[in-house]
C-alpha cells in the first residue's frame, strides 16, 4: 500500500510517499526556517506563507522522485496536529481536497507518535510496549507505547521544550536560530567540562521543566563582565549536560517503573550525538531515526499512518486541527 504523506505542522513543508510504512519511495522537504532566522524564532504567519507557496510543487517533485502518479496512491495522510494552526490547516485542507478529489482514503495523523514512529520505520522488530520519547522544538514528552493506536502520556515539560531551551540558550549567546546544532558543536570543542548548572528536577513525576536551567545560564552570563568565546563553549556544555541529564533520569526512571526494554525516540532534539551517546547508556534496546528523519517530515507520518490504516481503518474527513492526546484549541 502506497501512501502519500503531507506534513505542514510548523516552517517545513514535506511531502513523501511511503510504501508499506516502511519503504520510502520518495521524501522531499522544504523549510522556511531561513526567513525566519533573523527574528530568532518561527514567525507563525511567514511559515503559513511559505506552506501555501510551496505545498503543490514539493508534491510534483515527490511525485516525480518516486516516478508515480497521484492515481497510483492508495491513502493520504496528513499531521492533524499538535502544530501551528495556520500551518496546519494548509496542510489539512490540501490532503483534504486531494482525498475527495481522487476518492482516495485519508488518515489523520498525530505529529508526535509519528516522530517516535520515524525511530521504528527501519526496525520493525520493535516489540510493544515500549517507551517513546519525543524531543522537539515545541516538544518533550515521554509515553509508553502499548500499540500505534493505544499509547499514554506519561510525562511531558511544565514550562520550555527541551529544543525550546536550546534555541533561547544560543539566543543569549548570540549564536543564532535554531540553536540546537550550534550549541551541540560549541559544547563538544569545550575544555572545561565542568558541570556550571544543576540538572533540572520536579520531583515524584516523568515531567521536565527547562526554564529554570534557562534563567541560571541568563544569569550566569549576566554576572561575567566580559564573555571569551571559550567560555561560551564552557557554558554550551554545561547546559547540555544539565538538560540531557534531567531528561535521561525520567527515562531511567519509566525503565525502571514500567515493564519495557525498549525505547524509541525521535524529533530534532535526537539529532544530536551527546544525546544519542546517553541515551544508549539506558542499557535498553535503542531505536533512533537517521538523521534526515529527526527533523519534521512527512515521510514518518505517512509511515504511522499505514499502521493505523491497518488497524482502525481509514479516518472521517471531518477533523479538524488538533493532537490526539492534547486538550483541543480552545477559543
Ligand atoms: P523539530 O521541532 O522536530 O523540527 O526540531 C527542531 C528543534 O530541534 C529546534 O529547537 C532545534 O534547536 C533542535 N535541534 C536540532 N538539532 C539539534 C541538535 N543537534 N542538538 C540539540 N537540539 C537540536
Ligand atoms: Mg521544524
Amino acid at each position: 500500500m502506497k501512501i502519500l504523506g503531507i506534513e505542514t505542522s510548523c516552517d517545513e513543508t514535506s511531502t513523501a510517499i511511503v510504501e508499506n510504512g516502511t519503504t520510502v519511495l520518495s521524501s522531499t522537504i522544504s523549510s522556511s526556517i531561513d526567513w525566519h532566522k533573523k527574528y530568532g524564532g518561527i514567525v507563525p504567519e511567514i511559515a503559513t506563507r511559505h506552506h501555501v507557496e510551496v505545498i503543490a510543487p514539493i508534491l510534483k517533485e515527490s511525485l516525480a522522485q518516486s516516478g508515480l502518479s497521484l492515481e497510483e496512491i492508495d491513502a493520504i495522510a496528513v499531521t492533524q496536529g499538535p502544530g501551528l494552526i495556520g500551518s496546519l490547516i494548509i496542510g489539512i485542507a490540501f490532503a483534504k481536497s486531494l482525498s475527495l478529489a481522487l476518492k482516495k482514503p485519508i488518515i489523520p495523523v498525530d505529529h508526535i507518535l509519528a516522530h517516535i514512529y520515524s525511530a521504528c520505520m527501519d526496525n520493525v522488530g520493535i516489540k510493544f510496549p515500549y517507551l517513546g520519547l519525543a524531543a522537539s522544538g515545541g516538544h518533550s514528552s515521554i509515553f509508553i507505547i502499548n500499540d500505534f493506536d493505544d499509547f499514554r502520556l506519561i510525562g511531558k515539560t511544565r514550562d520550555d521544550a527541551l529544543g525550546e531551551s536550546f534555541d533561547k540558550v544560543a539566543k543569549m549567546l548570540n549564536l543564532g536560530f535554531p540553536g540546537g546544532p550550534e550549541i551541540e558543536k560549541r559544547a563538544a570543542k569545550a575544555l572545561n567540562k565542568k558541570m556550571l548548572f544543576n540538572p533540572p528536577e520536579i520531583k515524584n513525576s516523568y515531567d521536565l521543566s527547562y526554564s529554570g536551567l534557562k534563567t541560571a545560564v541568563l544569569y550566569y552570563i549576566k554576572k561575567q563582565k566580559q564573555i571569551e568565546q571559550q567560555e561560551i563553549d564552557s557554558i554550551c556544555f554545561g547546559f547540555q549536560e544539565a538538560a540531557f541529564q534531567s531528561l535521561i533520569k525520567k527515562l531511567e526512571l519509566a525503565v525502571l517503573n514500567f515493564n519495557t526494554d525498549s525505547l524509541a525516540a525521535g524529533g530534532g532534539v535526537t539529532a544530536n550525538s551527546r544525546l544519542r551517546e546517553m541515551l544508549k547508556g539506558l542499557g535498553i534496546k535503542l531505536y533512533l531515526p537517521a538523521l534526515k528523519y529527526c527533523s519534521d517530515n512527512a515521510a514518518m507520518v505517512a509511515g504511522l499512518a499505514f499502521r493505523l490504516y491497518n488497524k482502525t481503518g481509514s479516518g472521517n474527513i471531518d477533523f479538524g486541527p488538533y493532537s490526539v492526546f492534547e486538550e483541543k484549541w480552545k477559543p
